[in-house]
Parts: structure tokens; sequence; C-alpha cells
């Protein structure tokens, strides 16, 4: 068991959920962030993000004493052995990768270190980083004149927002890049609960693990803009998309997962770190086809899915579409790089006017929508969307969403037409209802 105490810094969604869990798994956990309202909600006993199963760790972890949450890193530096670096990597202008945070708390490790430690990067960041903070510690120890020794290792993280919890305590795999053995041994002590329960640990180099994470999220994001290419090419010739992935998901070479057709993918990590490998590629001379054809792809998809709408209800203008769903996935409040927020403003563009609800996603939803507010009405429930709308758009697959009653909704639309972005819905049964269906890739009523 490690017995030291570990700071997390960063407190997002990455750094609270690997917080709460290092402390499930009997670590001691300071959480930092330089956020004081996020802070002081945690010590309040509120959450700031939704994410389901998180409140039960917390709340027993506080309880017990393992981890506490603060603005101080100097003081949680010094009192810990092992730092993980879990803040934010947006994408930069050009799309590479923002270091400026993860290089930030590499400049305040150096200012404030005063014995051995082990910083642990989980960000996700561009192959070289880890040398990066490394070479930022020793200029910061280099002013200060002084000689700690330190290892860098890169821990990428492969949680899903919506299953943070069990993916964080239940991963396929853990992977700890570093050239050192003393902080690969302190690494595996941290991560122990899982290392004695048979998890696969992957040990390699600093830049095969930054390599690691980029490659997986990339090659997750290229399969989605894969099978929603497909879905146009379904549309035109009549096959169902549905069909095709589920009988090419039955090959054990390419199974079921990420094959589903949609309005494309986004969220906080494929959109930004496909275009930041694309760039890291660049830099360096080499071409990635296949991943930038996915971008294109994937840009392309939110784009069909209003043409679509503009394809059966013609002229936009005046017209009152009702959404369904704002996040970029259920069981998240992360509206991040949403289909949502293509998909509402080119219709908005067109014309139309909105009325939208999702169970968590609408604070977020009213500020990233903010210029498009005169023509948006957010409702406090699914129905309330419905009432008098020309068409109906299910854009995010909240269970709730899954269960509609049908009837109310053919008695509250003004056109029946329901446009299932994520064909959770049957054709036949919306047809039972007298519902016009409007699937991705699949045959549509007319
Ligand atoms: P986030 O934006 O939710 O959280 C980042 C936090 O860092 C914020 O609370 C911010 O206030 C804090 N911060 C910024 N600068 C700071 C500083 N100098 N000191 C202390 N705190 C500081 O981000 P996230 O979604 O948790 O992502 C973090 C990293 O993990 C990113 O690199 C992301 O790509 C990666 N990642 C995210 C996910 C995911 O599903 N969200 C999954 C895997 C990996």
């Amino acid at each position: 068991m490690y017995n030291n105490k570990i700071s997390i810094i960063g407190t997002g969604y990455v750094g609270l959920v690997g917080g709460v869990c290092l402390a499930e798994f009997g670590n001691n956990i300071i959480n930092v962030d330089i956020d004081e309202d996020k802070i002081a909600m945690l010590n309040r006993g509120e959450i700031p993000i939704y994410e389901p199963g998180l409140k039960d760790v917390y709340e027993r972890n506080l309880a017990d004493g393992r981890i506490r949450f603060t603005t101080d890193i100097e003081s949680a530096i010094k009192e810990s052995e092992v730092v993980f670096i879990s803040v934010g990597t947006p994408p930069a202008e050009d799309g590479s990768a923002d270091l400026q945070f993860v290089l930030d708390v590499a400049s305040s490790i150096g200012k404030y270190m005063d014995d051995y430690k082990v910083v642990v990067d989980k960000s996700t960041v561009p192959i070289g980083t880890g040398r990066k903070v490394a070479a930022v510690i020793e200029e910061e120890l280099a002013k200060r004149g002084k000689e700690y020794e330190f290892d860098v290792v890169s821990n990428p993280e492969f949680l899903r927002e919506g299953k943070a919890v069990q993916d964080f305590t239940h991963p396929d795999r853990v992977v700890i890049g570093t050239e050192s053995e003393k902080a690969r041994q302190i690494l595996r002590d941290v991560y122990r609960a899982l290392y004695i329960n048979n998890t696969p640990f992957v040990f390699t180099n600093l830049e095969t693990a930054e390599m690691i994470k980029y490659a997986s999220n990339a090659f997750l994001a290229t399969k989605i803009s894969f099978i929603n290419e497909l879905s146009a090419l379904c549309e035109a010739v009549n096959a169902n998309v549905q069909t095709v992935a589920e009988a090419m998901g039955m090959d054990g070479r390419i199974s079921s997962k990420f094959l589903h057709a949609g309005p494309g993918y986004g969220g906080s990590c494929f959109p930004k770190d496909t275009s930041a490998i694309a760039r890291i590629a660049e830099g360096k001379g080499v071409e990635l086809k296949v991943i930038s054809a996915g971008i294109a792809a994937n840009e392309a998809q939110k784009l069909r899915m209003v043409d679509k709408i503009e394809g059966r209800l013609g002229d936009l203008k005046g017209k009152k579409i009702g959404i369904l769903g704002l996040s970029f996935k259920p069981e998240t409040d992360d509206m991040r790089e949403s289909p949502a927020l293509t998909i509402i403003p080119e219709l908005i563009k067109a014309g139309a006017l909105i009325s939208a609800y999702d169970p968590q996603g609408i604070e977020e939803a009213v500020w990233r929508l903010k210029d498009y507010e005169k023509d948006i009405t957010y409702c406090n429930n699914e129905y309330e969307v419905m009432k008098k709308s020309d068409a109906l758009v299910l854009i995010t697959e909240w269970n709730q969403f899954r269960r509609l009653d049908l009837s109310k909704v053919k008695e509250l639309l003004k056109q029946p037409i329901f446009f299932d972005l994520r064909n959770v819905y049957e054709k036949e049964e919306l047809e039972r209802y007298g519902l016009e269906y409007i699937g991705v890739g699949v045959p549509a009523s007319r």
C-alpha cells in the first residue's frame, strides 16, 4: 500500500474522479484546483459536475478523511511524493493541444518541491510533453539553485464521462510510461488495488505512453466516422446501418463497440485529440490520411443532420423545432463539442426557432449558445419541447428519451415528424402512433 500523500492538480472530470477513486483504493489524496468556487463547493459537500456514482465514493472518502480539497498548490506539492497533473489541455486555435495549464503546473512543482517527487501526467498531451514538463521543472529548480531528484511519468486516462467511476475503478488497462524503476514501483503501489486484481498494466517509456492515448482516441473516433459515412450510403441504397453494424460487430476482430451511427462524435476528447494528433504529425512531416479523413467526415455528418431536417421540412423560416438532448452524450452535463452546438445554430441560421430540453446540459448550453439565445427556448421537460413543434429531433439518447409516451408525442407535435438521430426507436413503432420516422442510415417512413 502506498502510504504517502498524493496530490492531484486539476479537479475536473478526470482529477475529481481520479482523486476520489484513488482515495477509494486506500490512498491519501489532496485534490487541488485554481477554481476557488469549485473547491468551496467540494468542501461544502457539493459536487460541481454530474457523474453517476461519484457522490457516493466522494462522500465515503471525505468522511473517512482520505481526501481533501484545496487551492493551496504549494502546500499540496510539499506534502506529497506523487503529484498528478490532470488539468485541461484544450485545443489551441490551430488544433494543437494548448499546454499552458500543464506547463503552469510543472513550473509550480519546480517552484515548490523540496524533496523527491514523482510527477505523473494524466492530462492528454502531445508526444514529447513529459520531457517538456521535466525541462520546466529543471528550469525552476535551477532558478532556485536547487537540485532535487524527480521522475516524470505518463499515465494517460481512458475513462468515459457518464461511466467515469466505473471506468476508473475497472479499467481495461493501466498505462505507465517512465524510464525510472523507482517511479514505476511507486505507481504500482498507488494502483495496488488494481495491480493485485489482475488489471493489465502496460509499462513502457514516456513517449509510447503518450502516443497510446492519442492512438486509442483517434482509432475510436475514426471508427465512429467510418460507420457514420456508411450511414449516408445506407440511406442512398435502402440498407439498414443498424443491422450492418450489428453484423459487423459480431466479428470478434471488429467488435460492436463504437459502431453506432449518429449525428457525429463530440465531447471533450475525440475532437480535440484527433486534431491534436493530426497537428503533431504535420509538425513531423508525417501525413495521417485516415485520421484527417475521419475528422472531416465527422464535420460533414453533423451538417448532414441539418440537411436531413431541411430536406424534409423545407424552408425552415419560422418553423419551430423541438430538440431532445444537448449534452454530447447521455449521463453527463458536458456540452463540449456536442453535435447540438453545430446543429442548433445551423437550424437557427436557416430561420428555425428552437425549443430544447436536456436533463443536465441546459446550464452549460445557455452560455455556449448565448449568441443564439433569442431563438432558443429552454424547456422544463421533454414534452414541453414538443408543444406545437413542426418536428422533434432527438440528439442525445438520455434514457428518459428512450421511453417517451408516443401517443403524447403525437398529440403535442404540430407536425408528427420525428428525427431520431441516435436510432433509438424503430420505424414501425413510431408509425403505429402516427409519427413519421427519420433515423440515421436506416429506412425512413417516406
Ligand atoms: P476539466 O476542464 O474538467 O478540468 C480541468 C481542471 O483543471 C479545471 O477544474 C481547472 O480549473 C483546473 N486547472 C487549470 N489550471 C490549473 C492549475 N494551474 N492549477 C490547478 N488547477 C488548474 O478537464 P478534464 O475533462 O478533467 O480533462 C483533464 C485532462 O484529462 C485533459 O487533458 C483531457 O484531455 C484528459 N481526459 C479527459 C477525459 C474526459 O472524459 N473528460 C478522459 C480522459 C482524459
